[in-house]
């Protein structure tokens, strides 16, 4: 299968909907095949999510690219991911932001995104296994947060971890369905926009779903 070749055809059909050049070059540089189980392969430049085991799924191409423009990094920014899956959302943050902190709870997802990130020579990206606190308070304020599993509400322990004029892009609904929904944070309101739907697997934790 000529990867090289479904990827440029992948940004083609993302660069309609989304304007950052930085995003769809990021994503134009990284093997998604690498972070797909080898039976999902030949599908790795669908603009669907897929299966990577233990009932999670790498996301969809499009809202991966729609919610890392949201992040409008620059270049100099920490960013905390929250939910490293296969870990090629990490890729992308790390191609364009300083330094990234992805936090995964499955140990066997960390260890095997571990390895692919590893192996594809990424050195500004740390990966941590989560317990009970969500995010990662040890590092932070980050100048954005990326939430890849789906809460209830905003949880105010990230906004906390949110630098100010930071932003964070999280799925927030039901179990099922969620709105993609940006926040800035300021010293006074915090600044909300609504991005529109998605289905993201559920983000478990206290200050999220309490359980799987
Ligand atoms: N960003 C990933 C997709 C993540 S799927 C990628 O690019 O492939 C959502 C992930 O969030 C799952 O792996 C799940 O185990 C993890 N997760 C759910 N709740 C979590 C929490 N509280 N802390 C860390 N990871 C969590």
């Amino acid at each position: 299968m000529d990867f090289a070749s479904e990827r440029a055809r992948l940004i083609e059909h993302l660069s309609r909907e989304i304007k950052d050049t930085r995003v769809l070059e990021a994503m134009a540089r990284i093997p998604r095949e690498q972070f797909v189980p080898p039976e999902n392969r030949h599908l790795a430049y669908e603009d669907i999510p897929l299966p990577i085991g233990l009932e999670q799924t790498i996301s969809q191409p499009f809202i991966i690219a729609l919610m890392t423009e949201a992040l409008e990094l620059t270049g100099t920014e920490k960013v905390l991911e929250i939910g490293t899956g296969s870990g090629y959302q990490a890729a992308i943050l790390a191609e364009l932001a300083q330094q990234v902190v992805t936090v995964e709870r499955l140990p066997k997802l960390a260890e095997t995104a571990g390895k692919v990130l590893e192996n594809l020579g990424y050195s500004n990206i740390e990966i941590h296994l989560s317990e009970k606190t969500l995010g990662w308070p040890e590092a932070a304020p980050y100048e954005a947060i990326l939430v890849t599993a789906g809460a209830p509400k905003v949880p105010a322990e990230l906004i906390s971890q949110l630098a100010i004029g930071g932003r964070m892009v999280i799925p927030v609904g039901s179990r099922y369905l969620q709105e993609l929904v940006k926040i800035t944070r300021q010293r006074k309101k915090n600044r909300i926009e609504n991005l529109g739907g998605c289905r993201f697997v559920s983000l478990i934790g206290k200050g999220a779903w309490e359980n799987e």
